[in-house]
């Protein structure tokens, strides 16, 4: 059915503001998600550079952006408190907990939601990180490091403002290592459009179509890809120079 003016939208002027408000009411036939960020997901684990990042996060109330985090059947407990907060929570189960937290990153304004993951007696607790990947880095920053991080499973990027943020990433096109395959192709490619851009272009997506240089390639894909570290500008630039990295 076609949206109907009058009908579906309502609209409403503030004149204190001089702009009109509205309310959409849509009921999409699918789950909501994002078309244009990657979704990234992780288990904060020992990584200090998750926990860097988790440590400047800014808790707020849930908005639709945690919702598509979530996903439908979790969108409810988002509102739920933790059982720390409250044991008669509908998010406790028993003494154990799964709550849900709803943060942004003040870096890049992108919605964080943390599940707890709190089992029967307390033994252990883990929480899980649903947030995405940015678009581009902040304006006017350029990297000085790239991090592999097999804790998280996430690729990291270090500005000249020591901003720490996930590398940009174009949805569907996400990066791995110590492969053959289109992971490990992609950041091979994002690592080549790093180096041409002396670490300026650092923006979701690589050029398409076209192969990256074996040498970059052969690295990325190898086993010694496969460990956290951190790459210098310059170490990229050798590695896209020879292959190597030290
Ligand atoms: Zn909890």
């Amino acid at each position: 059915m076609t949206y109907q003016h009058n009908n579906d939208l309502y609209l409403t002027y503030s004149p204190a503001r001089g702009y009109w408000n509205f309310v959409l009411y849509v009921e999409p036939s699918g789950p909501p998600v994002s078309a244009i960020n990657a979704g990234r997901l992780f288990w904060l684990s020992t990584s200090r550079y998750a926990t860097e990042w988790r440590d400047r996060l800014i808790a707020c109330t849930p908005n639709a952006l945690h919702v598509m985090l979530a996903g439908q059947s979790n969108a409810p407990e988002l509102w739920h408190p933790c059982v720390y907060d409250d044991p008669q929570s509908p998010a406790a189960i028993g003494d154990g907990c799964d709550c849900w937290k709803t943060f942004y990153d003040p870096v890049t304004g992108l919605p964080v939601a943390a599940n707890h993951e709190l089992p029967l007696g307390r033994a252990q607790e883990r929480w899980q990180y649903h947030t995405y990947a940015p678009l581009s880095l902040p304006e006017n920053e350029r990297l000085t490091v790239l991090v592999i991080d097999r804790e998280t499973g996430l690729f990291w990027v270090r500005t000249d403002h020591e901003t720490l943020q996930i590398l940009p990433e174009r949805q569907s096109n996400g990066y791995e290592v110590g492969y053959r395959g289109g992971g490990p192709t992609e950041l091979a490619r994002m690592i080549e459009k790093i180096v041409r851009s002396d670490g300026q272009d650092v923006s979701a997506g690589t050029p398409r179509p076209g192969m990256p240089d074996k040498k970059v390639l052969n690295w990325v894909s190898s086993a010694a890809a496969d460990r956290t570290q951190e790459f210098t500008l310059d170490q990229l630039k050798l590695l896209c120079r020879s292959g190597m990295v030290a």
